[in-house]
């Protein structure tokens, strides 16, 4: 009993501590959370099981997120179709920018399955707390679950929080308001509205972060141990080697390959964004950046890098769509579920088409992992458990995904440029700019 008042002491000093650094010092979340992440750890290995009393904080953080799951798969998905319909932005420039981002996301979700698979981050975790054989859909023939994509009652769908059909209707909603033009414009307007206020509320959420990493680390460490850690290293590695293969082969290969351009001026030329990319963890932040990186180092004319760009940071997620890939067969691997060569598909496209809906923020795709997740049977409190136990990992592998989300928004705007004759090459292939 003392021991554990003295537990709550210690913990509720750090919290202070960490909440007067950020207040009076204007440190950065992410600094809070990295360093949340490791007083985490080391009060686990001090404490050990002690630290599970402190865990439901962490409970509480990760319930926030679940309420937004579907909130955000709904408008931001609508927003994002909608946005892909902006007139201005169709027509062959546009045509050509969506199949390459398609194409590109599809490469990173197969790199992703692969690394997955391979690497096995998953094996050896015991997650206490849900018994493993709970899977539901899982059981279901794969001709069910394909036919349970269409919803028969939408309404019901996003009550259950049933991701499929959430996502099949919210496409199809998108691609009305676009074919409806002057008349459903103002029903585009409301859910990219109402999508930047459930975002603004991810962002309140985000506040809370440093304390529920800290109390799920704790817990992660004081329960579990060392070998748990690991697993998350591991993880993490993976996401890292998985990115930089993404980066150098898909996108050095298109360069090569297919734009035909050196690929050193490319990689020198983005490198500011990629570093803005790594420090903030918000393609949108580093929508700027990007932009300009790509203008003057790279030779995109604005024609093609204002239009290809901002849709990128909008809808282009690789490095995102690669990570829900990994994090999907992690959990499969945790909780010992078979993944028939259907679920490697299902995963490819839900993971495809959240990576779409995912806003270029900070741990955005943290919120939409259930999403991927659920189509595979992988429970409600299956899901809560992988999200507190990648959660405070998080920070950290988001900083590689948005590089590869920026850097992929980079190479297709060199490719639509090259393809429309908008690609200056001397400015390209001249070093002294960059
Ligand atoms: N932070 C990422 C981005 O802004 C999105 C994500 O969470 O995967 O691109």
């Amino acid at each position: 009993m003392g021991l554990t008042i003295f537990y709550w002491i210690v913990l509720l000093s750090t919290f202070v501590g960490i909440y007067y650094l950020g207040a009076k010092t204007d440190l950065k979340l992410w600094a809070r959370v990295i360093i949340a992440l490791v007083a985490g750890a080391i009060l686990g290995f001090i404490f050990g099981d002690l630290a599970a009393s402190s865990k439901w904080i962490g409970d509480l953080f990760v319930r926030f997120i679940r309420m937004l799951v579907v909130p955000l798969i709904f408008t931001s998905l609508v927003a994002g179709v909608v946005s892909m319909g902006d007139p201005k932005r169709l027509g062959s420039i546009g045509i050509k920018t969506i199949a390459l981002y398609m194409l590109t996301t599809l490469f990173a979700i197969i790199i992703g399955l692969v690394l997955g698979t391979l690497f096995k981050p998953g094996m050896g975790i015991e997650l206490t707390g849900v018994d493993p054989f709970t899977m539901g859909s899982s059981s279901m023939s794969v001709a069910d679950r394909l036919f349970g994509i269409v919803p028969t009652n939408p309404i019901s769908s996003l009550a259950k929080g049933d991701v499929l059909p959430i996502i099949f209707f919210s496409i199809l909603l998108g691609i009305g308001i676009i074919l409806g033009g002057e008349k459903t414009k103002a029903l585009g307007d409301v859910f990219s509205a109402a999508a930047e206020a459930v975002l603004k509320i991810a962002h309140m959420v985000m506040q809370m972060a440093p304390y529920g990493v800290l109390s799920l680390i704790a817990w992660v460490a004081g329960t579990m141990g060392l070998s748990a850690l690991q697993n998350l290293f591991v993880l993490t590695v993976i996401l890292y080697v998985g990115c930089l293969v993404h980066i150098i082969f898909v996108y050095g290969g298109l360069i090569r390959f297919i734009a035909r351009l050196p690929l050193s001026n490319f990689f020198k030329g983005i490198l500011d964004a990629q570093a803005v990319a790594y420090s903030t963890s918000s393609s949108s932040a580093t929508l700027p950046v990007t932009l300009q990186c790509v203008q003057d180092n790279l030779g995109v004319k604005k024609t093609v890098a204002s239009s290809v760009l901002p849709l990128g940071a909008t809808i282009n997620m690789d490095g995102t769509a690669l990570y829900l890939g990994i994090v999907a067969l992690f959990s499969a691997q945790i909780f010992g579920v078979e993944l028939t060569f259907a679920d490697y598909l299902l995963i490819a496209m839900t993971a495809t088409l959240t990576s779409i809906g995912t806003a270029g923020i900070p741990s955005a795709s943290l919120f939409l992992l259930a999403t991927v997740l659920s189509v595979i049977g992988i429970s409600d409190a299956q899901t809560a458990l992988i999200v507190g136990f990648v959660l405070p990992f998080d920070r950290i592998l988001d900083m590689a995904r948005t590089v590869v989300n920026i850097s992929g928004d980079a190479t297709v705007s060199v490719l639509v440029a090259k393809s429309e004759g908008e690609l200056n090459e001397t400015e390209y292939r001249n070093e002294s700019v960059i």
